[in-house]
C-alpha cells in the first residue's frame, strides 16, 4: 500500500461523509481531517460571544481569539471538547453563513493545508473530508471522491442523527427544506466551493442512496485499488 497521499471526500450535507471518512481511516490506519468541524467551532465561537455572524468584518476579527485543536476525533474550541456542541441544529442552520466569508474560508484552508503537508510528509494517508477539499484545499488529491444522495436520504439520515443524541425538535419536512437551502447556499453561496458539476473536476462520484455504510466503504476501496493504491 502506498503512504504518504491524501483522499478528499466532498459532497453535500449529510451525504455519508461524516460517517464514512473516520471508519476509512481507521481502516487505513489513516489521519481523519474533517474540515467542517473547523467552521463549526468559529460559528459556536460566535454564538457563545453573541458576534453578529452577519457582520463578516467582526467574524473575521474573531479568528485571532479562536484556537481549534482535534485529538483522536474530538474536537476543543480554546480548549474546551466541543465534539457534541457542535453538531447541534444551531450551528448546522448558521454555519454556512460564516463559511461564507472569504476571511473565513483563506484561514481555515491555510491550516488545513497545513496539517495535509505535516501529515503525508510523515508517510500517513490523510482522509480529508469537506466540501471543498478536493477543489480548494488539496486540488493535487491523490483521489478525489464526491459523495453524494438524494435529499431525502439525507435529510432522513440526518434527523435519525438528531434523534439518537436527543437534539431532535423538528419535523422531517423542516430537516428537508433546512437540507435543501444547505444544499442551494453551498453549491451557490458567494464562494460556490461545492462543485455541481462534480464530474468536471476528477472526482470519482459515489451516490450511496441505495448503499450502505460498508458498500460504500468498498466503493471508494476500489476506487484507491483502481489507482494502484492499495
Ligand atoms: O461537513 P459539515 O456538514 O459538518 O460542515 C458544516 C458546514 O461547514 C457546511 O455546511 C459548510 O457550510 C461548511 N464547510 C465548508 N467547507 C468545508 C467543510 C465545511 O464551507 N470544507
Amino acid at each position: 500500500m502506498k503512504n504518504g497521499f491524501i483522499i478528499a471526500i466532498d459532497g453535500p450535507a449529510a451525504a455519508g461523509k461524516g460517517t464514512v471518512a473516520p471508519v476509512l481511516a481507521s481502516k487505513l490506519h489513516g489521519y481523519h481531517l474533517y474540515t467542517g468541524s473547523m467552521y463549526r467551532c468559529v460559528t459556536l465561537y460566535c454564538l457563545i460571544h453573541a458576534i453578529d455572524i452577519t457582520d463578516e468584518k467582526k467574524v473575521v476579527d474573531a479568528l485571532g481569539d479562536i484556537a481549534i485543536a482535534f485529538k483522536d476525533d474530538r474536537y476543543f474550541l480554546n480548549g474546551d471538547d466541543v465534539t457534541k456542541r457542535i453538531r447541534e441544529r444551531d450551528i448546522d442552520t448558521a454555519v454556512s453563513t460564516i463559511a461564507d466569508y472569504q476571511g473565513v474560508r483563506h484561514a481555515m484552508i491555510s491550516q488545513q493545508q497545513y496539517i495535509g503537508k505535516e501529515k503525508t510528509q510523515n508517510g500517513a494517508i490523510v482522509i480529508a473530508e469537506g466540501r471543498d477539499t478536493a477543489t480548494k484545499v488539496f486540488p493535487d488529491a491523490e483521489v478525489k471522491i464526491y459523495l453524494t444522495a438524494k435529499p431525502e436520504v439525507r435529510a432522513k439520515r440526518r434527523l435519525k442523527q438528531l434523534q439518537e443524541r436527543g437534539l431532535v425538535n423538528a419535523t422531517f419536512e423542516e430537516i428537508l427544506k433546512e437540507t435543501i437551502v444547505r444544499d442551494e447556499q453551498d453549491m451557490y453561496g458567494n464562494l460556490g466551493y461545492l462543485v455541481s458539476d462534480p464530474a468536471k473536476y476528477g472526482y470519482d462520484i459515489i451516490d450511496d442512496t441505495d448503499k450502505t455504510e460498508e458498500q460504500t466503504i468498498d466503493a471508494i476501496l476500489a476506487v484507491l485499488k483502481k489507482k494502484k493504491l492499495l
